[in-house]
């Protein structure tokens, strides 16, 4: 060990965490808790995790607007929402303990908007039965950051800010024993030694370049998992939010918050009509987010879409004062980058890449990976929802299964003795991160910009919204072909502060997953919540009851079909056939 602290910049813990959005910093308080000594890195600064984005909303069956909530109805949304293909036993947990984690979040100083009563004021949101969504106006993601980032701090976590992990280390016995990566401003490698790691380092919108995710979510953890060892599964399973900005070029693909929908914005084609009545009458505007987005795509392509490609959203109607009060950040956000007054004109949007359900396989009780030692939560991980995420589910499945994974990895750590790195691993790694610069002083120029530019081009092109066979095989092939020149990547200078650098690592990650993507949505012929296959339109009984999982062996991807074990019969009774749609959810959209 004392030859790597010679050469390294090396720190102990018991349980390290990568990622510090709310399921990582969940999973952080919840570890150092448990008495585990504990460490949150992240690639950016402490509160700027993708979660801060987060606008309408948590959902909770708090029953504080519609007291006819429970969580078996959030169990049955939220299955119904996946398409079935969820893990039940997630969305069990997940639906049982959502409350908890929202009222411990008020306890810890988070505060939500109220009703008269002085409760959490719940909002509808699509595909929830209830009133379930509690906000604060539309800018839930930073209360939660906050509230967390407080509580973090005065449980005793150590933050590393501004540190991108690229490998998990193993012992000889197989078992995850830390991590490997750099400083961002410095290039200084580092290596985390640690009893436990924890994978909270959130999806991977960035493959694709119309999408409402930050520059962060390239999908190192999923892939860092994949190599590895661990499991993937339901990689085809995307998800297109109906709602992104489209106009101006800019500012495309930023997301426009399902609480306008929920506060009652109603969608319109170039004719005037709300067309949501040719594809799902009784839910209207408030449908799930995968038939929203494909409505909005067939408008377009029947030549009903607005001037940039999308449809029209109109909120005007609840008045200036209202749409200020509950919807303030899309009010600044259209009357900044679009020169656009909601309160007194629709305004454009057009689907946009906004999460991935497909992840990491864990425990449901206790987030453990395939992997021995390796934990994973939050968007990175997979289960909770099938093929389809209802909106606000995310973020209460950060809670739940952050303070899960935290738990899980330090009753990990606290069995496990002392922890050794198996160094062939940090050496592989050190060469795999200075290629580039070792590339360029060989004469060759292949740059990470412009590579990532063509992955999404491929993905956009091939594995977008409407999908189909032949394109899917074409799109294969590109990607392959692309994997074939990635140890040709190449960037110029030193390790300081060089962005272009810290790009070529994520490039890599980035094909790993977008291949597993392709194959997965090759394979699954279907079409099933996110996973819109033009050639297989109908769902199919047999692969709603399997789910496709995803290894990597020797830089091979490898796809297989697998049986989803047989849901008990007091869970599969709570779930009916019908769509989820509540009255008042209806009344918003002025529907009842
Ligand atoms: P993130 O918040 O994405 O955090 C990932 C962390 O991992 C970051 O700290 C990052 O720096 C770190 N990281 C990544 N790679 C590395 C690495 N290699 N080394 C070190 N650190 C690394 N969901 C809802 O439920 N309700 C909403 O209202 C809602 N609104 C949304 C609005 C927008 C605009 C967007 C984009 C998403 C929204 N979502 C919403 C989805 C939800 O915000 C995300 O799914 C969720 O925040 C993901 O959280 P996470 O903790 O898994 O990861």
């Amino acid at each position: 060990m004392a030859d790597l602290a010679d050469q390294y910049e090396v720190h102990d813990y018991d349980v390290v965490v990568i990622g510090a959005g709310g399921a990582g910093l969940r999973a952080s308080i919840a570890s150092a808790q448990a008495g585990a000594r504990t460490a949150v890195i992240c690639k950016s600064l402490l509160g700027k995790a993708h979660t801060v984005m987060a606008e309408g909303g948590v959902a909770a069956s708090l029953g504080n607007v519609d007291p006819e909530d429970g969580w078996k109805t959030h169990f049955a949304d939220t299955m119904k929402g996946g398409k079935g293909i969820n893990n039940w036993r997630m969305a069990e947990i997940f639906a049982k303990e959502a409350g908890d984690r929202v009222l411990e979040l008020e306890r810890w100083g988070a505060v939500f908007d109220r009703t008269p009563d002085g409760l959490i004021n719940q909002r509808p949101f699509g595909a929830h039965s209830y009133r379930r969504l509690c906000h604060i106006g539309d800018r839930t993601g930073l209360e939660l950051i906050r509230t967390l980032q407080d509580k973090g701090i005065h449980s005793g976590i150590d933050v590393f800010m501004e540190y991108t992990m690229t490998r998990l280390l193993k012992d000889d016995q197989g078992r995850v024993s830390g991590a490997f990566g750099y400083r961002r401003e410095d290039g200084r490698f580092v290596v985390f030694r640690a009893k436990a790691v924890i994978l909270a380092t959130g999806g991977w919108g960035k493959v694709f370049k119309v999408t409402s995710n930050s520059w962060e979510s390239t999908g190192d953890g999923a892939a860092m998992a994949f190599e590895a060892g661990a499991e993937l599964i339901d990689m085809e399973m995307v998800q297109f939010h109906p709602t992104g900005m489209v106009w101006p070029p800019g500012a495309r693909g930023i997301l426009v918050t399902e609480a306008v929908r929920g506060e009652g914005g109603r969608l319109k084609n170039s004719e005037g009509r709300r067309f949501m009545e040719d594809y799902d009458p009784d839910r209207m505007e408030l449908s799930a987010r995968d038939i929203v987005a494909r409505s909005i795509y067939k408008e377009v392509q029947a030549g009903r879409g607005s001037p940039h490609g999308g449809a029209f959203l109109d909120i005007t109607h609840r008045g200036p004062e209202y749409i200020k009060r509950k919807l303030p950040s899309m009010y600044e956000q259209f009357h900044k980058l679009a020169d656009v007054d909601i309160t007194k004109e629709a305004f454009e949007v057009g689907p946009t890449i906004h999460y991935v359900m497909g992840g990491v396989r864990v425990d449901p009780e206790n987030e453990a990976t395939t992997v021995p030692g390796l934990f994973a939560a939050g968007e990175v991980a997979s289960g909770l929802h099938g093929a389809n995420r209802l909106g606000g589910n995310s973020l209460s499945d950060l809670l739940v299964f952050g303070k899960r994974a935290g738990e899980g990895a330090a009753a990990f750590a606290k069995e496990r003795g002392e922890v050794a790195v198996d160094e062939s691993l940090v050496a592989v790694e050190k060469e795999l991160l200075l290629r580039p610069f070792a590339n360029h002083e060989a004469g060759r120029r292949e740059n990470p910009y412009v590579f990532m530019e063509q992955i999404q081009d491929v993905m956009g092109e091939h594995a977008g919204l409407a999908r189909e066979g032949a394109s899917l095989r074409q799109g294969l092939e590109k990607m392959l072909a692309l994997k074939a020149r990635l140890g040709d990547l190449a960037v110029p200078d030193s390790r300081m502060y060089n962005p272009g650098w810290h790009a070529c690592r994520d490039q890599v990650f980035m094909v790993e997953l977008c291949e597993s993507m392709i194959r997965s949505a090759i394979e699954r012929e279907e079409s099933r919540g996110g996973h819109w296959r033009l050639d297989f339109l109908e769902l199919d009984q047999d692969w709603g009851r399997h789910n496709l999982v995803s290894t990597l062996a020797d830089g091979e991807v490898h796809v297989e079909k697998r049986a989803i074990p047989p849901m008990p019969a007091e869970l599969a009774a709570l779930i009916d056939d019908k769509p989820a749609v509540s009255k008042a959810a209806l009344q918003a959209v002025g529907k009842a």
